[in-house]
């Protein structure tokens, strides 16, 4: 299948276990087990995905993603959390993570989560050098990268997805369900705040007031609406 995975984990036993199981699988597969293998590896060309751990001796994976974000990166990222505080998950999405899981977890899970990133990144529609603009900020579709309240950054594959399908489904009411199925796949089993940590960071970086949206709209309980500015 063509298809190059890292992994970044420092417990032996957790990264043979999945380093394994990716195998069998029929990915090929590379490992790292310290920050600083994990930063030369994520510079290799071609990487399909990359499975990253928070805590690795050296510095933390949150740290590492973000660098290797600014720096380019822009296959899909699933971050291993050890901690299930929602701060951290938000943190973990921050650094442009697109998925996390909280150990312990399903083997069977993390494959399911792996192929659902693969697959929506595999159907990457081909680059449109479209420029989407919310009053000071923007952001390209093609590239990712975008000037936002933290400056200029590339978002991460489920940040500009999620952007994407509010920017063409301009002020039309989006369940959290229809935002999960469109950005994530139907067979990824996401956390049920996932939509929500994402809005919330979204509106970190492009609403003028994030505690006042003026884009990236809730509707009830209902979902989300977004809402181009004038
Ligand atoms: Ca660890």
């Amino acid at each position: 299948m063509g298809e190059q995975l890292l992994v970044i984990e420092d417990e032996a036993l957790v990264r043979d276990l999945v380093v394994l199981n990716l195998r069998h699988a029929g990915y090929a597969v590379a490992s790292a087990a310290t920050f600083a293998e994990g930063r030369a590896a994520l510079k290799v060309p071609g990487l399909s995905l990359a499975v990253v751990d928070v805590q690795l001796p050296g510095g933390e994976g949150f740290q590492l993603v973000r660098e290797a974000r600014d720096a380019g990166l822009r296959c899909p990222v699933l971050m291993l959390t050890a901690r299930s505080e929602t701060q951290s998950k938000i943190r973990g999405l921050d650094c442009g993570a697109d998925d996390y899981l909280t150990k312990p977890f399903d083997v069977l899970e993390l494959l399911a989560r792996i192929r659902a990133l693969l697959r929506r990144a595999s159907g990457d529609v081909q680059a449109k050098a479209k420029v989407l603009t919310l009053g000071a900020w923007w952001v390209r579709f093609d590239t990712g990268q975008a000037l936002t309240r933290e400056g200029t950054l590339t978002l991460g594959d489920k940040e500009l997805r999620l952007m994407e399908l509010f920017d063409k489904s301009h002020e039309r009411l989006l369940s959290r369900a229809e935002i999960l199925e469109e950005v994530w796949g139907a067979d990824s089993f996401p956390s049920d705040r996932l939509v929500d940590d994402f809005v919330h960071r979204l509106r970190g970086l492009f609403e003028p007031d994030p505690s006042a949206p003026k884009y990236l709209l809730t509707v009830g309980g209902r979902g989300f609406q977004f809402r181009r500015p004038d």
